[in-house]
């Protein structure tokens, strides 16, 4: 892993016990604030994907962070996938299961037909959320170019549920 990668992993904190008891919560708010780890995390969450996508999506909310900084790093469009009655002109929804009870995302469909979509997320636990956004995505006609995570927390099944996807950070 080159040093800025390895300096940029070494600001995940981990925080026990957030937001209930058993989970190890992967905080990434210092790497987001420090300006070099910042840009070598969105360069490597892009890299892999370059002239293979045109816009760039995240899911809300922490979703939004990284996606947006990765499009401006990729020089395309951000496209926000958002909670339930969050957006004003909804197109299409996807009800997925979380550890307790069921949530629903939304897209807008303003993007022309077969637009490929790199989509982002901070971290990957069960892939739940990332098959959603992956699931609306389609559901619109959009191509889904790649799907690209800061963190992957190994051993609970996203791999397994998400399939090909590209990791900069994992951890068990
Ligand atoms: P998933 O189970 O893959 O659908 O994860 C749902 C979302 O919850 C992800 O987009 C993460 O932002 C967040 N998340 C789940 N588990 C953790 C964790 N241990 N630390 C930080 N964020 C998490």
């Amino acid at each position: 892993m080159n040093p800025e990668l390895a300096r940029a992993e070494s600001l995940i904190r981990s925080i026990p016990d957030y937001p209930q008891p058993g989970i190890l919560f992967r905080d990434i708010t210092p790497l987001l604030a420090d300006a070099r780890a910042l840009h070598a995390t969105t360069e490597a969450l892009v890299e892999p994907f370059a002239g293979s996508f045109d816009v760039v999506a995240g899911v809300e909310a922490r979703g939004f962070i990284l996606a947006g900084a990765a499009a401006i790093t990729a020089g395309v469009g951000f496209v926000p996938i958002r909670k339930a009655g969050k957006l004003p002109q909804p197109a299409a929804a996807v009800d997925y299961a979380l550890e307790y009870g069921t949530a629903t995302i939304e897209m807008h469909d303003d993007l022309p037909a077969g637009t490929r979509i790199l989509l982002i997320d901070d971290v990957l636990a069960t892939g739940g959320t990332l098959a959603a956004g992956r699931t609306v995505i389609e559901s619109l006609g959009y191509t889904v170019a790649g799907i690209s995570v800061l963190f992957e927390i190994e051993g609970l099944g996203g791999r397994d549920v998400i399939g090909d996807l590209h990791t900069v950070f994992r951890s068990s």
